[in-house]
């Protein structure tokens, strides 16, 4: 099969900004990358926290955005409504499998329980075989260093595989991240059947 570039990326990020400046700033920059280098952004679809500014600034630099929400979270993760497209849905699942069907490529930025869950079910998926689209992080200020030397602690430990914590490709800075983007093959489901 034809090998091709990464035309859109989902991106995991918190729903709260972080408590220091510089995490919705690299998201901020990020996003005008993304919207400069024409990848559409697929993301959660709420207007607040990391994922707002992720949003915020592809828009703003003339990119496109199509967010996915369930009606549940609606009013409490204030729904974007100035993306070029927003999804309501029905459940968290559906959310979830919508947003990364539609990406060639994962990229997860800081945050919380629910980012972890939506990186780790991703990360999980590329070792089974359900789809081998690549999968980033953004390590702003080695937010994720301590994620990264226990993941090598449940290699040592033997519980993954040596070689396999390398499905998570990590940069340091937007730059790096969108430069790995760049050169990065854009990856498929491979079975589908797999799926809920
Ligand atoms: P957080 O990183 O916890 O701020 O959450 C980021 C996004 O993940 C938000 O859009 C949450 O709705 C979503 N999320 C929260 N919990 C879960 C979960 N258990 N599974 C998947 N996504 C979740």
């Amino acid at each position: 099969m034809k090998s091709s570039s990464i035309k859109r990326v989902c991106v995991y990020c918190g729903s709260s900004p972080g408590s220091q400046e510089a995490y919705t700033a690299a998201a901020r920059e990020l996003g005008k990358l993304l919207a400069e280098n024409h990848i559409e952004l697929v993301y959660g679809g709420a207007s607040i926290g990391v994922m707002g500014a992720v949003a915020n600034a592809v828009m703003e630099n003339g990119g496109r955005v199509t967010g996915i929400i369930p009606h549940g979270l609606f009013q409490r993760e204030v729904a974007h409504e100035g993306i070029s497209s927003l999804l309501v849905v029905d459940s968290m699942h559906e959310r979830k499998a919508i947003m990364a069907g539609m990406a060639d490529a994962l990229v997860t930025l800081p945050g919380g329980f629910g980012t972890l869950e939506e990186l780790f079910e991703m990360v999980t998926w590329n070792q089974i075989g359900i789809h081998d689209k690549p999968i980033f992080l953004l390590n702003t200020m080695g937010f994720y260093n301590p994620l990264l030397k226990f993941i090598e602690h449940t290699v040592t430990q033997g519980f993954v595989r040596r070689g396999q914590e390398s499905l998570m490709r990590t940069a340091e800075n937007p730059t790096e991240l969108i430069h790995l983007i760049k050169t990065a093959t854009a990856g498929q489901e491979t079975y589908q059947e797999l799926r809920p």
